[in-house]
């Protein structure tokens, strides 16, 4: 094999072939998955300023029979490039209406909303907006309590488009929350052209708002500009009680973060 040439040699690279078996044993895995039960949905509170959850956002968590707990982190890109994601998205967002559902028997829960994540590749199927229809029909929730989380890459490729179909999930009365804002590469114009509900700061700029100044900066910008533009905010990835007085006295009243929650299963919330 020395002698082959370094093109060959590649070939021959034992931690790539590495690489590559575990990937294709992960994406066959991966397809077993929904069938065998093995995804579930975590929750994590969102809050007010007095700390009281007001929803969740539902996200998903893998447990690979000898592998353990895959973090989403791990195993969505996968999913969204072999696009076992329109199935996986599409029983999150079941599984997520149910559980409205069941909230809106008890007095206590039944004003709680669940925020989904909407993976673009999903979002982008021509009958995207016909699958949430029958599934919100299907389960009976009210959309009301329902927000989908968008990422800004998806409202830029296809704008136009996207604007259809959200303008459409609107007449239901759900609502569409921003996720990730801020770490987009796009013209800010598109906040007045689509049906937003809710900004999420990313984490990544809350990480930072006090030890550096151009962060902060860019956290008080995008708190003023969703309220200009009669947009609920929230910050997310908050983690210490500075960071959530900080986001207070700059008047963002909205939180998720390891301060206040983990996401959490189903039975420990
Ligand atoms: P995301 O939507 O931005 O979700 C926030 C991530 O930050 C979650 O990671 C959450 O566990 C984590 N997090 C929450 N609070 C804190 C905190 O205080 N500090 C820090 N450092 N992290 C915090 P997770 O659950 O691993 O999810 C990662 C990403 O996977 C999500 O990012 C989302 O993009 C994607 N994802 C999760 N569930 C779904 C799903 O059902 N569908 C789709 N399409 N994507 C999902
Ligand atoms: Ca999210
Ligand atoms: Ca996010
Ligand atoms: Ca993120």
């Amino acid at each position: 094999a020395k002698q082959a040439g370094r093109n060959t040699l590649r070939f021959f690279d034992p931690a790539m072939q590495s690489r590559l078996q575990h990937r294709a044993r992960l994406e066959a895995d991966l397809r077993k998955a929904l069938p065998n039960n093995e995804l579930v949905l975590y929750y994590q509170a969102q809050v007010n300023a007095a700390g009281t959850p007001t929803g969740y956002e539902a996200l998903l968590r893998w447990v690979h029979p000898l592998r353990g707990m895959i973090s989403p982190g791990e195993f969505i890109p996968l999913a969204e490039e072999n696009r076992l994601i329109i199935e996986i998205g599409a029983w999150v967002l079941e599984t997520a209406c149910r559980q409205l559902v069941a909230w809106a028997d008890d007095p206590s829960k039944a004003t709680l909303t669940l925020a989904v994540n909407i993976s673009p590749v999903q979002f982008h199927e021509p009958d995207f907006v016909e699958r949430v229809m029958q599934i919100l029909e299907r389960t009976g929730a009210s959309p009301r309590y329902l927000k989908l989380e968008l990422t800004e890459s998806l409202l830029v490729e296809a704008q136009q488009q996207a604007r259809e179909k959200m303008l459409r999930l609107k007449q239901t009365g759900l609502s569409f929350s921003l996720d990730d804002f801020g770490t987009g590469y796009s013209s800010l114009a598109y906040l007045t052209q689509l049906p937003l509900d809710q900004l999420k700061i990313d984490q990544s700029f809350v990480r930072h708002l006090l030890d550096d100044l151009a962060n902060a900066a860019i956290v008080e910008s995008t708190i003023g500009l969703s309220h200009s533009l009669g947009l609920e905010v929230i910050a997310e990835g908050v983690e210490t009680e500075a960071q959530r007085a900080w986001l207070i006295e700059h008047h963002c009243h909205a939180f998720q973060g390891y301060l206040f929650a983990p996401p959490l299963p189903l039975e420990s919330l």
